[in-house]
């Protein structure tokens, strides 16, 4: 038998929140310092071992699609491991699904978004229920009725995963039904029909991708006879019968294990009517800021534990007679990546504030940072994720490391709630549609650095230009328009040593691979500053 030397412990247990200098310092910046305590309570919970292995647990036992009783009665119910339970469990204690609705007040969107970005690092499939419910909320406002039975429920601090209509749970969670087979982005081509029924609507038609199928009712948009409508789908009719919700079948997705996204169809399922007929997608797009929100946060999550992870591992490996982070190329890759994290993690807690703010300058920032930010927060998350796994070597391409589970999970935040492209022609359209966007960016790019100005300056030059709506440049825009908000943010925020770093390399170097900082760049002050440790 060999002996086992020169691998890492496992980074368990550790303080997710307490171990994260970036994160502890942007939740009191952006207003939600009265949280501490509970994100410190939520950090050590989710960072001890019997969590990790829930985590773990989770995304290798599948779950399953029950179609049928063993008598034959159809019931379309999802059979989950007890470890995805628990984590909910975990999540709707901590009210991850509503607590800013539930207890609204300065920095409540903060503190929840601090809250998902630690729950994201130890098992990001639960987050998918949580952003959609948290998500609802404001447009199940427009249906009063519907609001005022499930509201309670909502926002109670309480994870039921009994399927069982609503008078009897005592918590509920919500989904979304809009995505169809022959058109996703494109909402206007939905073909799923509503029928006016005694004061309700009967639903017949389809959906392609309707994630958390288990969820206790859905936000669902069709064609009613005004025209493209959303609609309230409980899972059981008033009558208290299971709804013609049909699951026909379970997605074998690339990553997103844990959670069940499904086909669905509609048999003639009840549904009421929310808002205005007609006005479906105007409806509906409240609820997609508050999701690209969390798609923001969600990517700043699983960019954290990877490079959590791969900083631990390199202040305990060797290789050529030194640690690996002591070796002059490594320390570059990895200041380069936690770079990367923070200038992510900072951005998305900025803009969580801008949701807790309602005066012009927060709601034109929500208009335009938010598909801004999913755009390029979202396509980091792979790259950062794949880096930090080879950080690791060989070890971090084995399922046994986490690493593979974030790097799968990584790409679907760029890709549902509004693809990259689609992002990038709404930050176009926004900019289009908000007047004071122009002032409310030069006020965010304010900072005290050359290369910050320099850049903003072009920036700001573009924006006033014709050529500002060329689709063809969308990307190109929108990365700047990021990069410029990131860099500001670390200027105000940050050490020298990261904010000169993001400066040289982002706004005024050539980027590309990681590891690529510039000299002359303190790189040991940035891991030291991003590293997580355990015990
Ligand atoms: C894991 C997962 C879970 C999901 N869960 C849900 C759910 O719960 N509910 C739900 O409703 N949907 C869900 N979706 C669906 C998701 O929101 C859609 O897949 C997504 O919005 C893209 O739509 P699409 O697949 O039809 O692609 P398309 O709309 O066909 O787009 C394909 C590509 O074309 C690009 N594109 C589109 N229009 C333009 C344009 N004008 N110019 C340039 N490029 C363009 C897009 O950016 C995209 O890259 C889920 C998807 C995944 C992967």
């Amino acid at each position: 038998m060999f002996d086992v030397t020169n691998q890492p412990p496992p980074l368990e247990p550790y303080n997710l929140f307490q171990s994260d200098a970036v994160l502890r310092e942007a939740v009191k910046r952006e207003g939600a310092g009265w949280a501490e305590r509970e994100l410190d309570q939520l950090g050590d919970k989710l960072g001890r071992s019997e969590t990790i292995a829930a985590g773990f647990a989770a995304n290798r036992n599948l779950p399953q699609l029950k179609s049928f009783d063993r008598f034959g009665h159809r019931v379309d119910e999802i059979e989950f491991h007890p470890a995805w339970h628990e984590m909910l469990a975990i999540a709707c204690g901590a009210g991850l699904h509503s607590s800013p609705w539930a207890k609204p007040g300065p920095g409540a969107h903060v503190a929840r978004a601090a809250g998902t970005y630690l729950l994201g690092q130890i098992e990001a499939g639960v987050y998918c229920p949580l952003a959609m419910t948290y998500g609802a909320v404001p447009t199940l406002r427009h249906a009063p009725k519907v609001a005022a039975e499930w509201l309670p429920k909502i926002c109670a601090r309480s994870y039921d995963a009994r399927f069982l209509p609503i008078g009897e749970k005592s918590g509920a969670l919500i989904g979304m039904g809009l995505t169809e087979n022959q058109g996703g982005s494109d909402l206007r081509t939905n073909t799923t029909r509503a029928e006016p029924a005694g004061g309700a609507f009967r639903l017949f038609g389809h959906k392609w991708f309707l994630s958390a199928p288990m969820c206790d009712a859905f936000l669902v948009l069709a064609q009613a006879p005004k025209g493209l409508s959303c609609f309230f789908m409980p899972r059981w009719t008033p009558e208290g019968e299971r709804n013609a919700l049909r699951i026909n079948r379970l997605k074998d997705k690339l990553g997103n294990k844990s959670n069940a996204s499904s086909e669905v169809e509609f048999d003639g399922a009840y549904a009421e009517l929310v808002g205005e007929e007609g006005r479906g997608i105007a409806i509906m797009i409240e609820m997609a800021g508050y999701t690209r929100l969390d798609c923001c946060v969600g990517s700043s999550s699983l960019m954290r534990q990877a490079v959590a992870q791969a900083l631990h591992h390199a202040r305990h490996r060797t290789a050529f007679q030194k640690k690996l982070i002591d070796q002059p190329l490594m320390t570059n890759v990895l200041a380069d990546l936690a770079l990367e994290c923070e200038a992510a993690t900072v951005l998305s807690m900025r803009l969580a504030r801008a949701y807790d703010e309602s005066d012009e300058a927060a709601q034109a920032m929500r208009r335009v940072v938010t598909p801004a930010g999913k755009f390029w927060i979202c396509k980091r998350a792979p790259v950062v994720t794949l880096e930090a796994m080879e950080v690791i070597g060989g070890s971090g391409y084995i399922e046994e490391s986490i690493m593979p589970r974030l790097y799968r999970e990584a790409p679907v935040n760029s890709i549902w709630e509004g693809s990259g492209n689609v992002m990038c022609l709404d930050v176009l359209r926004a900019i289009a549609r908000t007047p004071n966007f122009g002032d409310v960016l030069r006020a965010e790019l304010d900072g005290d650095d050359a290369r910050l100005k320099a850049f903003a300056k072009r920036l700001i030059d573009r924006l006033a230009a014709p050529e500002r709506n060329d689709e063809t440049q969308a990307r190109a825009l929108t990365r700047d328009l990021v990069l410029g908000l990131q860099g500001a943010l670390l200027i105000k925020h940050a050490p020298a040593a990261v904010a000169d770093a993001f400066c040289a390399s982002r706004l005024a170097g050539e980027g590309g691979a990681f590891g690529t900082l510039p000299p002359g760049i303190d790189l040991r002050a940035i891991t030291e500053r991003a590293a997580a440790t355990s015990g």
